[in-house]
């Protein structure tokens, strides 16, 4: 089940995206939303009877995190060369504020404290439940579903200042979207899923989930043995190798094969 949140002008409100993707991940021309009757994360999946053309709404982010978002650092292999370093022996956390998430079409606003603004394309998980001290075992248990993130990085920022909550932290630097898949596992990524960022129509990161060094169930048992997660909360699982800068004026668009592709425009602040 793929669930959105959109809206028609009005307040946000939740649905279900019908019909298949093709091969893209985009959806028919002819999908629609069925809108659902609250938010499925307090009230389970309760659908209406009005539906909409998905054409016809604008998708916002498909979640805002209640309480956090808990990213991983260079769980890819590649990503942690090309960054000078050596890939971590256990999975490096750090946290961003909830208000940099933006949705589908959102702009990434450019910092006038940086010149040098990076994506990295990520695959991004969902938490269902509240949950903590998660066995990898039971983490499928606490899964919501998946959604697709662009991890906006102030590069020059994060060596700057040593830590990287301002570089990871401005307004708008976590879109997130297009909706949350919540029909597949942790095994589906560990197979190998293809994850890509294009930046202005150029293939620049071409990865695969079969990569990261650390798989989800181990991510969310090594997370919530430090802190508790909450319904809505968002792990962002690493960025394959091929960061880079981008520009005002330039779009970026990552694409995870299955869930569909999130596309922002860069703008000046
Ligand atoms: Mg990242």
């Amino acid at each position: 089940m793929r669930i959105a949140r959109f809206t028609t002008g009005e307040d946000p409100l939740f649905g279900v995206v019908s019909g298949e993707l093709d091969e893209f991940g985009q959806p028919a021309d002819d999908a629609v939303l069925v809108e659902l009757s609250g938010d499925p994360l307090y009230v389970g999946i309760k659908p209406t009877q009005t539906e909409h053309r998905l054409a016809d709404v604008r998708l916002l982010a498909p979640v805002i995190p209640r309480s956090k978002i808990v990213a991983i650092g260079k769980n890819y292999a590649g990503h942690a060369a090309e960054m000078g370093g050596e890939a971590p022996s256990e999975p490096l956390m750090f946290l961003e504020p909830n208000t940099a998430v933006v949705g589908p079409g959102d702009p990434i606003y450019y910092p006038t404290q940086s010149e040098f603004v990076s994506y990295e394309g990520e695959l991004a998980v969902v938490i269902g439940r509240i949950c903590r001290d998660v066995p990898p075992e039971q983490a499928t248990d606490v899964i919501w579903g998946y959604t697709i993130a662009n991890d906006v990085t102030a590069r020059d920022l994060q060596k700057k200042d040593g830590q990287w909550s301002r570089a990871k932290g401005f307004d708008s630097f976590c879109p997130l979207g297009p909706w949350i898949e919540t029909d597949l596992d942790p095994q589906h990524f560990a197979d190998g899923v293809a994850i890509q960022t294009h930046l202005n129509g150029d293939l620049v990161q071409d990865g695969s989930t079969k990569d990261l060094i650390f798989d989800i169930p181990t991510l969310i048992a090594h997370i919530t043995a430090a802190m508790t997660l909450l319904p809505g909360d968002v792990i962002l699982t690493g960025t394959p190798e091929g960061v880079g800068p981008m520009q005002v004026g330039d779009e970026v668009e990552v694409s995870i094969a299955g869930l569909g592709s999130l596309t922002n425009p860069v703008a000046a602040r």
